[in-house]
This record gives structure tokens, C-alpha cells and sequence, in this order.
């Protein structure tokens, strides 16, 4: 596991908890590939360096995804916003080339709750998982 920012045991233990180890996927795993606008963010946050932590992973599939294959390798990136994003390269068994795939995992924070703080700027709680975050939409 690569961390930007740190380089102790605990924040690997810490993830490895929350977001599961080498052969497990994490939770609330989706393909996105077949969203073009999801995959420019997910591409945007990969270039703005927007995570804390990267992993490559080979995650075994339960046994009722087996069609898929037996394992996805991926890289895993973790963010500080409760949730991230992966890349993986996935063999096509129709069209026998490799393909870009992407991925997104943990909350979406898709029920919130606004407030305002001030003049253009605004906070929001997630009900789901409770992380919090602010908007200054001024700029
Ligand atoms: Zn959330």
C-alpha cells in the first residue's frame, strides 16, 4: 500500500478495516465505465492527486459473479471524503483485448444535509455515513 501522507502501520490497519484487505473488494464496489461523466471525475481526481492512499488489489469474485472471471486486479485509491475510486485493466473474453475499467466504492453521500454558514458557503452532513464537508461556491 502507497500513503501520501503518512507512513505508519495504523493508517494501513485503519484502512484495512474499514475497506477490507488484498483479496476483498470494498464496500458498495460499482462499475462506472459505462458512465462517461462519472469516468472524467474519476480521471480528474487521479490528476488532482485527490486521495491519501493508493493499494493494487487482486479481489477474488463471490461465487455468483464467477462469470466474470475468478479475480478483478485493480488499484484502489482512497479518499479522505469516506469513500474512492478504482482502475483496473480487465481482459475481454469476446473481444480477447484488455480494457480500461473504472470503478467507485463507499458512500455516494447521496442524502444530505445543507446548511448555510455564510455568504456563499455551505456545509453538508452526510445521513449516511456522517462525513462532513464544506462548499464555497464563490469561486
Ligand atoms: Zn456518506
Amino acid at each position: 500500500m502507497y500513503l501520501l501522507k503518512y507512513d505508519r502501520s495504523e493508517e494501513v490497519n485503519q484502512i484495512t478495516q474499514r475497506w477490507g484487505g488484498y483479496n476483498h473488494f470494498p464496500p458498495s464496489w460499482k462499475d462506472i465505465t459505462g458512465d462517461p461523466n462519472q469516468v472524467e471525475v474519476v480521471k480528474r481526481s487521479l490528476l488532482d492527486l485527490d486521495f491519501y492512499a493508493a493499494e493494487t488489489r487482486q479481489m477474488h469474485y463471490p461465487e455468483e459473479h464467477k462469470h466474470n472471471g475468478c479475480y478483478v486486479g485493480a488499484t484502489l485509491f482512497f479518499t479522505s471524503s469516506n469513500n474512492g475510486f478504482a482502475i483496473a485493466k480487465v481482459y475481454d473474453r469476446e473481444t480477447f483485448k484488455f480494457e480500461d475499467r473504472y470503478f467507485v466504492f463507499g458512500c455516494r453521500h447521496n442524502d444530505c444535509i445543507g446548511t448555510t454558514l455564510g455568504r456563499c458557503y455551505y456545509g453538508y452532513t452526510c445521513k449516511d455515513c456522517g462525513h462532513y464537508w464544506t462548499v464555497d461556491s464563490s469561486d
